[in-house]
């Protein structure tokens, strides 16, 4: 019988990504399930749908570890009325405990941005925005192995995170110098363009952030999803680590809501 708890595994993904460090309106977290509830496989994700809790129970998972929260605002009835309100309730009724780390992972410098610029082989890293003593904060930026044209640099970009298309505006002789917000990234474009960046990869740029940004420095918006679908791989990496003996599996499905027609 397993001797790992929900509150050990929690404390694990806590010790790397420290829950104090996430943004004010977020819920990072242990959100469903007791601490002392025994784990004997851990499902890791990017998001927490019907879909993800279905395959935990069809892989015997009694714990999910996702990058994106549940529960931003508050419940006032479980009814199963929502897509969330469901979740949870399968989730309590199977005794599946759901944790979350997000922007906690986000701002780690060994999170989501830096593990994509990782996987497009950045080099001489440093963080886009600190903060608090300069040790976490959002975005990465650093050098490719070798200066690239535009198309060659979206090609490039595509094979290495394995999305089939990117948004992309602005235009450059040569990019070297690449800027990295992973998720949700439009309002760091400035911060980028001051990192005298050639391109910025981020997602969720709207249509006139990408005209006027455009003018400064080449977007490549790669899609949120896309962006963040190796925190799966974080979690499991980072579990696999720390607990030897012990089952986890990675999300097989995708989860991203957004389909490229
Ligand atoms: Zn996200």
């Amino acid at each position: 019988m397993s001797d790992i708890t929900v509150g050990v595994v929690a404390d694990i993904i806590n010790s790397q990504y420290p829950e104090a460090t996430q943004d004010s309106w977020d819920n990072s977290g242990l959100l469903v399930g007791c601490r002392t509830d025994k784990v004997t496989c851990v499902l890791t994700s990017v998001d927490i749908t019907e879909e993800v809790v279905d395959e935990a129970i069809a892989e015997g998972c009694n714990m999910i570890v996702a990058h994106h929260p549940l529960m931003f605002r508050g419940l006032k009835r479980l009814v199963g009325s929502t897509g969330e309100q469901r979740v949870i309730m399968k989730a309590l009724q199977r005794g599946i405990a759901l944790y979350a780390s997000h922007t906690c992972c986000d701002k780690s410098p060994k999170g989501t941005s830096a593990r994509l610029a990782e996987m497009i082989g950045l080099q001489h890293c440093s963080i886009l925005i600190p903060e608090a003593d300069g040790s976490i904060g959002y975005g990465v930026v650093g050098e490719l192995p070798s200066a690239m044209a535009v198309n060659d640099f979206a090609t490039y970009v595509k094979t290495k995170v394995g999305c089939s298309s990117i948004r992309m505006s602005g235009d450059a002789e040569k990019i070297s110098r690449v800027a990295i917000c992973t998720g949700s990234g439009s309002e760091f474009v400035s911060d980028a363009v001051k990192s005298h960046a050639d391109a910025y990869i981020t997602a969720d740029v709207k249509y006139h952030q990408m005209a006027e940004a455009g003018e400064r420095i080449v977007i490549a918006d790669i899609g949120h999803w896309e962006s963040e679908q190796m925190t799966k791989q974080l979690f499991y990496d980072l579990l696999s680590g720390k607990i030897s003996k012990f089952a986890r599996c990675k999300m097989s499905q995708c989860s991203n809501p957004i389909k490229y027609i």
